[in-house]
């Protein structure tokens, strides 16, 4: 079950929707260097999997040129600052 959140950047005043989770068939993984998110299709549930299960191939590379990673942290999608707020209390679910 992917959750959804509600952010602002506080940089730009940028507002945007945040991802967390995975969906039950789509492995989400973000670039560390731009938060660029991607989706890995998979036929087993993604709480079966784990980023080691996934060939380079697979995984690839950002369009910017950035490594994809489990763990990168979200970021502004127009100025890719780290300083975001998250309204916790805008959690909403989809899937
Ligand atoms: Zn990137
Ligand atoms: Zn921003």
């Amino acid at each position: 079950m992917a959750s959804y959140f509600e952010a602002r950047c506080n940089k730009c005043g940028e507002e945007f929707t945040i991802s967390s989770g995975h969906g039950f068939y789509s492995y989400k993984i973000k670039c560390e260097d731009c938060g660029n998110v991607k989706s890995i299709k998979t036929n087993k549930r993604t709480y079966e999997v784990s980023f080691n299960d996934f060939t380079e191939d697979e995984i690839g590379v950002c369009e910017c040129g950035g490594k994809f990673s489990i763990e990168a942290k979200d970021r502004c999608p127009k100025c890719k600052s780290l300083d975001i707020k998250i309204d916790e209390g805008s959690v909403y679910s989809i899937d």
